[in-house]
């Protein structure tokens, strides 16, 4: 017999604690930070409206139906895509040294390539994660066998990158480890190297023959501008690496719950690179068919209609823009208002930072503080979700932070 109640008790998720505690909070001005999902100017989630343009289309569809798609996905979907985040005249895509499936979102596709590179990558590599990351990564890769390390990425005095010190560990790792990059507008912190840094990043991977593993989640979302979020991994696809990419349609799709996304893998250039991709792709499909069997269609039509459609495409740049720009705007306003009220300490970073979160460089003490005193639940690592904000409530934090630093 199984002996059930030998099993532990987990640790609570610090995320889904925290957002219990905002639910059951009765406070009328009490301020969301925590969740990673866009939120208006009423703190209403979005729809964005080439999404609801895109469901009335496949609603009015009659050829619709519920029949499962095929083990790597939809192929409108997962060719669309990989032209999306490697541009559209990629070597890599024009010289076919690619594969493409549809996963559970993002976080599928982590997974997937986790579970991927744990089984075929030889030897017994270890994946580098930035310090720190997003907190599902570490168990991801542990959950398929792959042991992780962590190379610095923030730095605690400037309030942006370590670069020094990142590039430090990534020399010192054995040669050819897996490097987990984020693509753009870095989870927790909103810190991305510059392209002269992504640079010397490359140089260095190269030069140690690691394996760069894209984890892609905010492409759009982060400037509002698609191939500049798309920078780094095309910059890294033209240098010719061997590299995968997690892509996720969650946030800039607004898709959080329809699970869209793809795990691509591109292959060196060269002769054998067609049966390479082959080979993978037949490998892929059976660790797919065992995890999963075939992924979700709903949100894959979505993004594969608007992926696909002109009109609908340059609508969907504009729906960016207005969750990209709203973003940009609270991260000027609450770092004008600090600096309005002379709270101690300099508050650059805030605009500094991109994306989604910002790392605020409030201890967990200030973060515990706020709770108690202002109702502002955000993580105790002192991110805050810039989507949590707008012109409602950006005074009330400020006002609240500045009570707690003084
Ligand atoms: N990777 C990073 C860095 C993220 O921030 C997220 C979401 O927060 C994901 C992956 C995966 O998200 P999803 O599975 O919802 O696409």
């Amino acid at each position: 017999n199984f002996p059930a109640d030998t099993v532990p008790q987990a640790p609570e998720d610090p995320l889904f604690g925290l957002m219990a505690a905002y639910r059951a909070d009765p406070f009328d001005k009490k301020v969301d930070l925590g969740i990673g999902a866009y939120r208006d100017d009423n703190a209403k989630p979005w729809v964005l409206p080439v999404v609801k343009k895109a469901d009335e289309i496949l609603r009015n569809d009659p050829a619709l139906n519920h029949e499962y798609l095929p083990i790597a996905g939809l192929s409108d979907l997962t060719t669309a895509a990989a032209k999306l985040i490697l541009g559209a005249d990629s070597p890599a895509l024009t010289e076919k040294r690619t594969h493409s499936m549809q996963t559970i979102s993002g976080t599928g596709a982590v997974h997937l390539g986790g579970l991927f590179l744990s089984k075929f990558f030889p030897g017994k590599p270890t994946i580098y994660l930035s310090d720190p990351t997003w907190a599902n990564h570490k168990q991801i890769f542990s959950n398929v066998g792959l042991p992780s390390a962590v190379y610095p990425y923030f730095s605690k005095s400037t309030k942006g990158l370590d670069f020094d010190g990142m590039k430090a560990a990534i020399a010192a790792a054995p040669n050819r480890s897996i490097i987990l990059l984020h693509a753009c507008a870095h989870n927790p912190t909103g810190v991305d190297p510059t392209p002269a840094q992504w640079t010397e990043i490359a140089f260095l991977l190269r030069t140690k023959n690691h394996f760069p593993f894209f984890d892609c989640a905010y492409q759009g979302f982060a400037s509002g501008d698609l191939a500049r979020d798309a920078w780094a991994v095309r910059y890294f696809a033209s240098q010719g690496f061997e590299m995968c990419i997690a892509q996720s349609f969650a946030k800039n799709f607004g898709l959080y719950g329809e699970r869209a996304g793809c795990f691509h893998f591109i292959t060196y250039p060269g002769p054998n690179a067609t049966q390479t991709i082959s080979r993978i792709s037949s490998q892929l499909a059976v660790l797919q068919r065992s995890e999963i069997s075939n992924p979700p269609a709903y949100g894959a039509r979505i993004a594969a209609l608007v992926l696909n459609d002109p009109v609908l495409f340059a609508q969907w740049e504009d729906d960016l823009r207005t969750m990209s720009g709203r973003i940009i705007a609270m991260r000027k306003a609450l770092r004008e208002k600090l600096e309005e009220l002379r709270t101690p300490g300099s508050w650059n970073h805030i605009t500094d930072q991109i994306g989604m979160f910002s790392f605020t460089g409030l201890s967990e003490k200030q973060v515990l503080e706020l709770r108690s005193q202002a109702h502002v639940y955000m993580t105790k690592n002192g991110r805050i979700s810039m989507a949590g904000l707008n012109s409602g409530n950006v005074e009330y934090f400020a006002r609240a932070v500045d009570r707690v630093v003084r």
